[in-house]
């Protein structure tokens, strides 16, 4: 409503006479002549809004698969599902993984580029596949002889559709199978409960439970891993394992790599500009799969989709870092309703990021505002109070108010002017002048993060940072904490279940131990190599290292390396 078609006026091929960007005559929005624009770069550059992406691409990536209109998305290649394989997707969100999974279910038959053709059937797919892979799958979708089945992945959604208890959800599927699936899933107890009235975590599982009850030769399962702890991910991922049959396929996205690295058999990377374009890469073996993501680089493509590699620190180097303390709390517990928390004594040192470790329910957040002196000890008594900035777990949206706003209001003058290690790596610039009520989750997600790091206190406390974000939105945040705690005089404490974010951030851990909702008991901070220990011993199983990129990598439970490791007592490998 507010264009003033400053992009047309400025555009130097418009100047010269020609229509480069011209009206579009149904919905009167500026459309680009493709063939005509020159990649100047201008028009992104001084439109207001933002709205425009020009990219110069040096890959000719041919026709694409699916393009939802002119300069609009537009998605090159498939994934394929294999049969008696998990086959895992690694990418960006916003690089087509909906389209592809709406293609291959059948909901979507795709326009091969040509988006002013509407496909009314598979025609002209089943010529353009003759002889290739796909030709098979997409002989079966238009005979409507492939059936899938999909978990989405905003399980938040669900109780909008189904207002009943999670045994009779369970039941309309299948009766028989409902008991089997329920006891894998560990949801036994809350099968009388109505579906509004479930946690994240909970629904995730009936999520599962749901699309696992359908028979399908395909299962799409999209982020089985939001809202589930450490142990919970590693069991979805056995029950996922268990969909595969000779006959059925899983296709699994999912930017949890530790989880992704011990779900797949095989990999695809999917990359491109987020709305713009998106490619899938050919299939690679997990671990190369997943080297090649960290990496930046499509080997098969010959592309380079990140400037810079991601690599993992040797952990041993960090355990000799100075401990100056910050704060330092004697033995205490704290009392909430029935659940009850015993804290040993411990310090925080300065300039340094503690990762902490723990299953939900056990009193991770009541030990942090414990901390914050938001809640008082029942024994016990903290001897200073520290000025400490919280992002809770489930993040808020303040109504009429802008990013820009809100960033002023919660950062400290210092942070705001200091662009290049906050604002500008978590991409907050194209969202100031955006209402927070229409940020999605992820956007929502990078805000706070940069509020809570920004703010002047110095013991900073994250919970979840992870949640809502993409793969590569969790390595810029990593990195981005890693900056600020080594070029700022602050302790930055993060409760998170993503494996590998937790290895890349932490300097020490936190370990929460104890039953779920009845009593929690908190040890450390303990260096890393015994605080993985300590977790991975609890969770019964071993992590090694890769070679190459140093990545923490969980060990195929019953083989020779996790037998080893648990003999030796080394539940977690330190170095490569
Ligand atoms: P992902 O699942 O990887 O986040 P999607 O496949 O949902 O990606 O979407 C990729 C892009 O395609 C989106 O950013 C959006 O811009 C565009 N898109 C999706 N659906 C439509 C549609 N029906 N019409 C036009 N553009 C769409
Ligand atoms: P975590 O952060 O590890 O998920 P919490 O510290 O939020 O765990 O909660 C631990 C337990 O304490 C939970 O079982 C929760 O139900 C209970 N609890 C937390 N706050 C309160 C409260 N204000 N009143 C009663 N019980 C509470
Ligand atoms: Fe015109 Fe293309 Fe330059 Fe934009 S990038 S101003 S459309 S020539």
């Amino acid at each position: 409503d507010k264009c003033n078609w400053l992009c047309q006026r400025k555009c130097p091929v418009n100047r010269s006479g020609l229509d480069c960007i011209t009206q579009e005559t149904v919905k009167f929005k500026a459309q680009i002549s493709e063939e005509l624009c020159t990649g100047c770069g201008i028009c992104p550059k001084i439109c207001p809004f933002g709205a425009i992406t020009i990219i110069n691409l040096d890959v000719d990536w041919g026709a694409p698969i699916h393009s939802y209109g002119v300069n609009s998305f537009r998605l090159h290649r498939l994934p394929f599902p294999q049969k008696g394989r998990v086959v895992g997707i690694v990418g960006r969100n916003g690089t087509g993984k909906t389209t592809a999974l709406y293609i291959l279910s059948g909901a979507l038959i795709p326009n091969l580029g040509k988006y002013d053709e509407k496909q009314t059937d598979y025609t002209k797919t089943l010529e353009e596949f003759r002889g290739k892979e796909l030709h098979t799958l997409f002989s079966s979708i238009s005979k409507h002889q492939h059936s899938v089945s999909i978990k989405p992945q905003m399980v938040e959604k669900i109780p909008k559709a189904f207002s009943g208890s999670v045994r009779e959800l369970l039941h309309s599927i299948n009766t028989e199978k409902t008991p089997s699936v329920a006891r894998d899933l560990g949801i036994e107890k809350i099968l009388e409960r109505k579906v509004p009235q479930l946690s994240g975590g909970e629904l995730q599982k009936v999520a599962l439970a749901v699309c696992a009850l359908k028979d399908a030769q395909t299962y799409f399962i999209d982020e089985p891993s939001s809202y589930l702890d450490i142990r919970e991910r590693l069991r979805a991922a056995g029950f996922i394992r268990g969909l595969v049959r000779d006959s059925t396929s899983v296709l699994a996205i999912e930017h949890d790599l530790v989880l992704l690295d011990y779900l797949s058999d095989n990999i695809h990377l999917m990359f491109g500009e987020p709305s713009v374009f998106g490619v899938v890469s050919s299939v690679h073996g997990t671990r190369e799969g997943i080297n090649l993501y960290l990496d930046g680089y499509a080997k098969d493509e010959n592309y380079r989709f990140r400037a810079h590699p991601i690599t993992f620190m040797d952990k041993s180097a960090r355990d000799k870092k100075k401990q100056i303390p910050l704060l330092s709390w004697p033995a205490f517990n704290v009392k909430q309703g029935e659940f009850v928390l015993n804290a040993e004594a411990g310090m925080l040192p300065i300039r340094q990021v503690i990762g902490v470790l723990g299953p939900n329910g056990i009193g991770k957040t009541t030990f942090i505002k414990t901390l914050a002196g938001l809640i008082t000890p029942t024994e016990g008594e903290l001897p200073q109070k520290i000025a400490a900035a919280y992002k809770p777990q489930h993040v808020e949206a303040i109504p009429n108010m802008t990013v820009d706003e809100f960033l002023r209001e919660r950062m400290g003058k210092e942070s705001r002017e200091s662009k290049h290690l906050l604002v500008e790596p978590l991409h907050l610039p194209s969202l100031y002048e955006k209402q927070m009520d229409t940020l999605s989750g992820g956007e929502l997600q990078r805000v706070h993060i940069a509020a809570t790091l920004g703010s002047d206190a110095q013991l900073i406390l994250l919970d979840e940072p992870s949640a809502m974000l993409d793969v590569e939105q969790r390595l810029q945040v990593a990195k981005t904490i890693r900056n600020i705690v080594e070029a700022q005089e602050k302790t930055i404490l993060v409760v998170d279940h993503d494996l590998m974010f937790m290895d890349y951030v932490s300097d020490q851990l936190l370990l929460f131990e104890g039953d779920t909702g009845m009593k929690g008991s908190v040890r450390g901070p303990l260096n890393m190599e015994d605080g993985m220990n300590g977790l991975l011993k609890q969770l019964g199983i071993t992590v090694r290292r890769d070679q190459n990129t140093k990545r923490p990598r969980i060990n195929k439970p019953g083989s020779v390396k996790d037998m080893e490791q648990k003999n030796a007592n080394e539940y977690y490998y330190t170095k490569a």
